[in-house]
This record gives C-alpha cells, structure tokens and sequence, in this order.
C-alpha cells in the first residue's frame, strides 16, 4: 500500500509514555501523517508530563501505574478522558478493542504485566520492553503461539536481525516468537554493542567511577537503567536471552561484537557465507516506525546517515574478562527456567543501589552472579511463581547490597 492510500489509523497503547522510548515513539506517531494514533498512554509517576502529552495526542485513555501519583495535573482531563490509577489500570487499557498494538516501553520487569495483557488480547506486541522476555520469555511465547499475538521487536539490534532475515524469507511472512521453520539457514545472530563507556577503562578503575560516567553513554540517548545496563554489558546479556526467545535459536549461535561507532545495528550470517546487517544512525524512531507499521517502509522522523563523511567501522570481539555480563546472559539463556526472573531482579535492584551511590559499579555484575549462584532453579514455574521468584531475589539483592 502506497503512503497516500492511508488505511485506518493503527490505534497504538503507548505503555511508558513518558520515557525516552515512549517519546520516540510519540514522535513516531506525531510524523504518520494520521496512520498511527495514540489510543493509550500511560506513566508511573509523571503526570504532569503526561498530562502535557495528553494535550497534544488526544488520547481516549489514560493510566497512571503509581496510584499515589500526584493527580492534580490530570484533574481537567478526566472530564474528557477515561483515567485509571494503579497497575491494574494496565489490563483493561491495553485489551481494549480500540487498541491494535501495544508499544511496551515501560522499564524493567514492571513491563510484564502490560506485555502479558497485551498477548492474551491476542494483539500486536512492538516490544522495547526486553526484561518481559528475560523474565518470562518461554511463557510470553506459549501466550502468544496460544492467542495468535505477535512479538515485533523494537529492540535496535533485534529489529535489525529481524531486517537480516527478511532476505532469506519473503519481507512480507507474518512474524511471531520463534522462526518459521528450524532457522536451519542461520548460522549466527551477532549482535552489536557499542562497549558503553568503559570499553578502554583499566579494570581497577572500574571500582572509582562515578554514576555520571556511567551515564555518559558514547552513543545512544536513553533512560537511566539501561544506561547503566549498556554500561555493564548486562544489556547485551538481556539482549542474548531475547534473541534466544525472539528467534528460536540456541544461545551457541548468537554472539556479541563490540561495534563502538553504534551505525551496524546487527547481523545474521547464513550457512552459505552471506553476512546481512542493517545500518542507519542510532535512532531509536527508526526501529519502533518499523515496527508499529508492520515492517513497511514509510519516511520517518530518524535522520538518515550522512554518506558525504569518511567514516571507519570497526568490529571487535569483547573481552568476555571485562564483561562477565556476556557469559552470565548465555547461561541465563540456556537454562531459561527461572533464571531470568532471579538475574532481571538483582540487576534492578543492584542498579538503582548504584545510581543512589550504595554500591560501587563493579558490584552491580557480581551481585547478579552471586543471586543466580544461590538460587534454587525451577525448569518451569508459572507466571505467579515467577513473581514471587521476582520478589525474593530483590530481597535478596538487597541483603546482599547491605552486607
Ligand atoms: P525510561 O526510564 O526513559 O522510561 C521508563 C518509563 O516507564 C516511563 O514512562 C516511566 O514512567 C515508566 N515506569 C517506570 N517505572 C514503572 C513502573 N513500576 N510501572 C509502570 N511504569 C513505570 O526508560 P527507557 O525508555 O529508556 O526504556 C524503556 C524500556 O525500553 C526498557 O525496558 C529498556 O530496556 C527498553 N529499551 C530502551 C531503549 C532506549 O533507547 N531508551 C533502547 C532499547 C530498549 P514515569 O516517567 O512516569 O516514571
């Protein structure tokens, strides 16, 4: 379909609205030209921000996860607008059938709960929100082959893959968890890592630096925790177990390159010899456009490379000594169970002890290790198993924190 024979607008439930990828994302559908409208938008605590974006996408819901929340900004919306409080405000929002795709771009495994909606609703997932896939990606996908809901990854590197693939089947194939077939053209996924900060830092430097330098990411803009996760590497390892889920394959045949310059945003190679990347600026608008548009190329507000520079890319195999994160995420990838749900849960916690300066950056890897180390697994809890797994390893997390 041409771009001037615009179908119905796609009604999108932008879940984190007020985040870095939901303001892309807002960004994305202010620039459709009206084939994407935002249907719902939600925040957990900023709701005057929230109410200023309502003001400018006309929402018909909106929800604010915190039910302590400061209300006051939203008090002249709710005479037009169908307001919610509390997480649970998340399950009718995002079944509703005046939403066809839910964009999750809520942070940490908070995530889930809207992801999990969104799929038994039998709709279109466009997942930011990697942390539903380390936490519960074999139950997400048995959800979603169960309702007929699909998972299109917004994840840069994900997309990207997803791209690669497109030229050993046909662009068009209707995409779900999992590859049509065995993926027995596949010889590897690679995915690319900028190397985040601390590429060159000497180790025992490592003990010292400060959370601003952590939060210094080369080239990406995003929120504070993943940040902090790229920084580690403990992004790349959650990036392993969603490619383990996303597309069926063994954590033997995904692999990590550092790639400082952020333009190769992943790469498959076939078992012919044939290698197919995907470039373009580090630009989150360009994955969540592809995405909430179902793979259909459109122009869109991400700005394209400029070819009038030389420019030198460069592929290096990571350290896996520097980034323990590396082998932590293929094990957490090959054991699946509850690992996920124990690992996701001591980064957050671990994490936000280092923003608050409770625990230095080389502790934050560790603790993960150790909470994994320690943990009874189980080959296949439910999802209320995987709560409760949730909450014990914070618990946990922190004991260790206050040690
Ligand atoms: P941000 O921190 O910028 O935004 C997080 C969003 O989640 C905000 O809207 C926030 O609301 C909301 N939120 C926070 N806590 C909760 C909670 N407990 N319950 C419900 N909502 C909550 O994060 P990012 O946009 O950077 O990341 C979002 C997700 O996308 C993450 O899973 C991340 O890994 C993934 N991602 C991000 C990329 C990026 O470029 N930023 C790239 C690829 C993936 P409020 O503002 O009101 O507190």
């Amino acid at each position: 379909m041409g771009i001037s024979q615009k179908s119905d607008p796609r009604r999108i439930a932008v879940l984190g609205a007020t985040g870095s990828i939901g303001q892309s994302g807002l960004d994305v559908i202010a620039a459709s030209h009206g084939r994407l409208t935002a249907a719902v938008l939600t925040a957990h605590r900023q709701t005057a921000k929230l109410a200023e974006l309502a003001g400018r996408f006309r929402p018909e819901v909106l929800v604010v996860t915190d039910p302590d929340a400061d209300r006051t900004p939203l008090a002249d919306l709710a005479k037009t607008t169908r307001i919610f409080y509390g997480p649970e405000g998340l399950d009718e929002a995002v079944s509703s059938p005046e939403v066809d795709i839910v964009l999750a771009a809520i942070v940490g495994g908070a995530g889930l709960r809207g992801s999990w909606r969104a799929l038994e609703a039998g709709k279109t997932l466009a997942l930011a929100n990697k942390e539903s896939l380390v936490l519960a990606g074999s139950l997400l996908c048995g959800l979603a082959r169960k309702t007929g809901g699909r998972i299109l990854p917004v994840d840069s590197e994900h997309s990207a893959i997803w791209q690669a693939l497109a030229s050993c089947r046909p662009a068009e194939a209707p995409y779900g968890p999992g590859m049509p077939g065995s993926g027995e053209q596949i010889r590897r996924l690679i995915l690319t890592a900028s190397g985040g900060p601390f590429r060159n830092r000497p180790l025992a430097e490592l003990e010292r630096v400060t959370v601003a330098e952590a939060l210094a990411h080369p080239t990406w803009k995003m929120g504070k925790k993943i940040t902090i996760d790229s920084a580690t590497m403990m992004n790349k390892a959650f990036e392993i177990i969603e490619a383990r889920w996303l597309f069926g394959l063994p954590p033997e045949k995904i692999d990590v390159m550092i790639h400082p310059q952020s333009i190769i945003h992943s790469m498959v190679e076939f078992i012919d010899g044939a290698v197919v990347a995907q470039l373009g600026t580090p630009d989150m608008r360009l994955p969540i456009q592809l995405a909430l548009n179902g793979m259909e190329r459109l122009p869109g507000p991400a700005a394209p490379l400029d070819w009038s520079m030389t420019r030198t890319l460069e592929l290096i195999p990571p350290d896996e000594g520097r980034f323990p994160a590396i082998s932590l995420g293929r094990r957490v990838a090959r054991d699946g169970g509850s690992a996920g749900a124990v690992v996701n849960a001591a980064n957050e916690v671990a994490v936000a002890a280092f923003l608050a300066g409770k625990i230095p950056f080389c502790r934050i890897t560790g603790i993960c290790q150790s909470i994994l180390d320690h943990h009874q697994f189980e080959q296949e809890p439910s999802l209320e198993r995987l709560f409760e797994l949730d909450r014990q390893a914070r618990m946990e997390a922190q004991a260790w924190i206050s040690d």
